[in-house]
């Protein structure tokens, strides 16, 4: 049923897309971690990841990895755990990403409660002031995980251009990869991942600038949106539009482009303005700013211009739309990432997975 407003989820176009960046990753011998997060991780789309080839699902919420317990696939949980959460995550996540000995110590101790080993990537910043161990703290910090018995220390990792921006390079994921070399060899261990990050390193593949130790990536948006995230490149031979949003009109007329009266805020407290078009054809669709960020929403008809948002209402300026629009039709739009989060997470918002 076509139910408004929805979030249309192509199945087919994830799969083609996963397979993609599964073969780029392939060629430089990096395994790949399918992010299932924008997409609040429904069961169908993260089968569909699974088929095309990804080798472990992650996700940042305990609460997406445990609807996903039933698929037969390792989990890497991507947000550090929450101490009093410990419980859950060594039920759901094989393993976890992680920076605080006291944390890693609680998981430890759970893990031998439930009789498992949980594995850990320890993170370290290298620059972008998100999570992660300091560089010089990560020989120290490794030397004490080493001794908690309910935990296997099987990588470390990092996280960039998420809070700080800053671009991964040949540089600063190669200081991952000697300290990966010098953890090695100090303490005669091997780590299997060395992660290298988001969507946003994947560019130093097709530049072939990826440090030879790098072996794994956690990418979400440029499998579910096509698109890298150093620089928001496309990435050659994807889909972009693998999720579409639909929404209907309730109200279309003609009004003038200039409110009348004095202006004082507007739902969200800001002083808006205006320019003088003249009488304008003018849609009103039912999704406001309760579901969706409109900045981050693209009408598929390029005639068709946002003029702004409240909680529950999308105005739209139609006056050039060239068909002959009426009440009750709908309108489609492209998502970038920050609208599918929000429209994913949503309940007002119908999922129809096609
Ligand atoms: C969200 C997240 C990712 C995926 O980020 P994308 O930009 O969607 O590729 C990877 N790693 C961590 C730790 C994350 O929080």
């Amino acid at each position: 049923m076509n139910i408004c407003p929805r979030i249309e989820v192509n199945l087919n176009k994830i799969r083609h897309n996963t397979k993609v960046l599964k073969e780029l990753c392939e060629k430089s011998n990096i395994m790949l971690a399918g992010v299932t997060k924008v997409f609040c991780a429904i069961p169908e789309v993260a089968k569909e990841i699974v088929k095309g080839g990804v080798d472990m699902l992650a996700d940042s919420r305990i609460e997406n990895l445990k609807k996903l317990k039933d698929i037969n696939i390792p989990k890497l949980l991507l947000r550090l755990p929450m101490n009093s959460r410990v419980e859950d995550v060594v039920r759901y996540a094989d393993i976890s990403l992680n920076s605080e000995l006291k944390t890693i110590e609680s998981l430890s101790n759970e893990a031998i409660k439930q009789n498992k080993v949980h594995n850990i990537v320890l993170m370290v910043d290298l620059g972008d002031l998100r999570e992660g161990v300091w560089r010089s703290d990560v020989v120290d910090t490794v030397k004490e995980i080493l001794k908690f018995k309910g935990v296997k220390l099987i990588g470390i990792g990092t996280n960039l251009t998420c809070y700080g921006g800053v671009i991964p390079s040949k540089e600063n994921l190669g200081w991952l990869s000697e300290l990966a070399n010098t953890i090695e060899k100090e303490f005669g261990i091997t780590l299997e991942i060395i992660s290298g990050g988001n969507s946003s390193s994947l560019h130093l593949l097709e530049k072939g600038e990826m440090p030879e130790k790098i072996n794994h990536l956690r990418p979400g948006e440029a499998i579910l949106l096509g698109r890298e995230t150093a620089y928001g490149k496309v990435i050659k031979d994807t889909y972009q539009d693998a999720f579409t949003f639909v929404a209907e009109i309730i109200e279309l007329k003609e009004k003038p482009s200039i409110p009348i009266g004095e202006i004082g805020m507007d739902a969200f407290g800001n002083k808006p303005t205006f320019a003088d078009k003249g009488i304008r054809k003018r849609a009103i669709l039912a999704v406001g700013r309760q579901d969706v960020s409109v900045e981050n929403l693209i009408p598929i008809d390029k005639n068709i211009e946002i003029l702004g948002a409240s909680s529950d209402h999308l105005i739209l300026d139609v006056t050039d739309v060239q068909k002959d629009l009426k009440v009750g039709d709908e309108i489609r739009f492209n998502v970038e990432y920050g609208a599918l989060l929000q429209l994913s997470t949503s309940e007002y918002i119908h999922k129809s997975i096609q």
